[in-house]
């Protein structure tokens, strides 16, 4: 089974976010950050619309690739002459992004260079009030993203709870905290 990019994310936050949804199947609770992060999304069609000029415009690509072992869905790529851009759309962002924002958009980036056979050249969040984030999808990331799909995978074929987070700050938003200690 293929690993998405976003559990990329979710699993270098914490593995056993990635256990308690994916494997246990408890579902999620919903949180605030969730919330805001679904409404957004319910308004991209109006921001999506200032790319639609002389350029290819994907909006929620879904991509697969056998050789990555890897599938995910991008907010929006754009398709140029000779390059791409992929970009997602965060509610609110710092710069430079978490490291697990990062993995999961350079994975995005590394689907759609396959699934359009041309070189992402750019990537970038853009979050809601307008700000645009760049990340480099320069080759230790492309390395990290291979690891990470590795870890992850390998993680579900052992199918044990994993260790929690050293970093117990990150459990306190976490929308599994009520069950996980
Ligand atoms: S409560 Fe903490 S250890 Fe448990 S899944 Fe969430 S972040 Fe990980």
């Amino acid at each position: 089974m293929k690993i998405q990019a976003e559990q990329l994310r979710q699993f270098l936050y914490c593995p056993r976010k990635v256990y308690w949804r994916d494997m246990a199947r408890i579902p999620q609770r919903q949180t605030f950050h969730m919330e805001q992060g679904s409404l957004f999304h319910s308004s991209l069609a109006e921001r999506n619309h200032q790319f639609a000029s002389g350029i290819n415009t994907f909006r929620e690509l879904h991509m697969e690739s056998e050789a990555l072992n890897l599938k995910g869905t991008a907010d929006l790529v754009v398709e140029h002459e000779n390059h791409l851009m992929v970009a997602e759309y965060k509610h609110s962002l710092p710069d430079p992004p978490p490291k697990g924002y990062a993995i999961q958009l350079a994975a995005l980036g590394m689907l759609a260079e396959e699934h359009l056979s041309k070189p992402c050249t750019s990537l970038v969040f853009i979050t809601q009030n307008g700000a645009r984030i760049s990340v480099d999808l320069i080759s230790e990331l492309r390395k990290k993203v291979i690891e990470t799909i590795r870890q992850v995978s390998e993680m579900m074929e052992r199918g044990t709870l994993p260790d929690p987070t050293p970093h117990r700050a990150r459990c306190r938003p976490c929308e599994y905290d009520r069950i996980c200690m």
